[in-house]
């Protein structure tokens, strides 16, 4: 797939000397630079602008589950915002006052406040990831933060860092060293959602290969079906690309798989409607759950999670399969069991990278 068209990078005086700045001013020569002292919220959108400011806000975040269904406990490393993949269903979408892509310059800075995180709780186990409010890999070629994240984690001996995309863009990873310590993650979807819903991604067949290219170059990987979507055939769609899956990689060097359903805040359905006319998706039989978002009904959420953990439970039964934003009764339907009765999500996932990766900090 094709990188981003930047034709402008506009950056606080602040940041415009930092890492990021230097690596977009090599890495897109043709670029207009433009240097101002603050980027305030509300520019209008330009798909073709990439703003770098100093970040004031908090680096280091908790996701944002809610009490009502269970959390994987998984911290945001907070690197920027937006992402220019523009799937239909992107919750990103209704950010109505920050619409351009935006990065954070001070890397230095970030990377400061996780030092001191990691070392406040040498006992724990932290699993910290960039895929949250932009794509992790989107912009990687341009900036090559990653040259600068993954050896920071490398040898850790208590914190991994999970990069999620839909890109193939991996080849600034493949000569980093990154000791055993990083998860490079896909999103995967079935191919006629691909093709109606993500169509600016990478396709199915690229982002398997690039999962590939990095197995071979010692990463351990991950996998979110996330959101698996009601469609005429999904079962064909779902289980070729869980062939696809395991025909690729090795099931040994994958660290977990999530399963989550399409849901949303139901703000979004217009919006998904005025941008994206010819996108069926919000169509389909929806409740609202018990945090506002609308999600499909009850079955329909456990038959898609049963075939799918069917399928991966029939290559690799050890495998880490966990749910997104569900409840425990859901997870009793799916799994027959709940994570409560393992310790908790956060401790069956910290179990999977004790187990996957061979890493002992936080260990029960
Ligand atoms: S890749 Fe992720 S962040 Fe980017 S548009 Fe798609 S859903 Fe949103």
């Amino acid at each position: 797939m094709k990188a981003p068209r930047i034709k402008i990078v506009r950056m606080e005086a602040a940041v415009a000397d930092g890492f990021v700045a230097s690596q977009l001013r090599k890495t897109l020569p043709g670029a207009r630079f433009e240097v101002v002292d603050r980027i305030v919220d509300g520019s209008p959108f330009d798909p073709h602008l990439l703003e770098v400011t100093a970040y004031r806000g908090r680096f280091l975040r908790h996701c944002p589950g809610t009490r009502h269904y269970l959390c994987c406990g998984y911290r945001i490393l907070h690197i920027g915002v937006q992402c220019s993949l523009e799937c239909t269903y992107c919750i990103l979408q209704a950010y109505f006052n920050q619409p351009n892509l935006r990065l954070f310059g001070n890397t230095g800075e970030m990377l400061q406040l996780l030092e001191a995180e990691l070392a406040s709780h040498p006992h724990d186990l932290h699993r910290f990831g960039t895929g949250e409010f932009t794509d992790s890999l989107l912009l990687d070629p341009r900036t090559r933060l990653s040259s600068r994240l993954v050896p920071f984690f490398a040898g850790r001996p208590n914190a991994v860092l999970e990069l999620k995309t839909k890109t193939d863009f991996i080849e600034p990873l493949l000569d980093l060293h990154h000791g055993g310590n990083t998860i490079v993650a896909w999103s995967l979807n079935a191919p006629a959602i691909r093709r109606s819903e993500e169509s600016r991604a990478a396709s199915i067949g690229e982002r398997l290969q690039a999962a590939r290219r990095c197995a071979e170059a010692g990463y351990r990987l991950a996998f979110h079906f996330d959101p698996l979507i009601e469609h005429p055939d999904w079962k064909g769609g779902y289980g070729e690309v869980l062939e696809r899956l395991f025909h690729a990689v090795d099931p040994a060097n994958i660290v977990w798989i999530s399963l989550g359903a399409f849901r949303f805040m139901p703000a979004l359905k217009s919006i998904i409607q005025d941008r994206h006319p010819g996108s069926g998706i919000v169509h389909g039989e929806f409740i609202r759950g018990l945090d506002g978002k609308v999600r499909y009904f009850r079955d329909i959420r456990v038959e898609l999670f049963r075939f799918m953990y069917e399928g991966i439970r029939a290559v690799d039964p050890g495998l880490c399969v966990y749910l997104c934003m569900e409840g425990e009764d859901i997870w009793r339907d799916v799994f027959g069991t709940s994570p409560e009765e393992r310790g908790g999500l956060p401790a069956m996932l910290d179990g999977a990278v004790r187990e996957r990766m061979g890493i002992v900090a936080g260990k029960p």
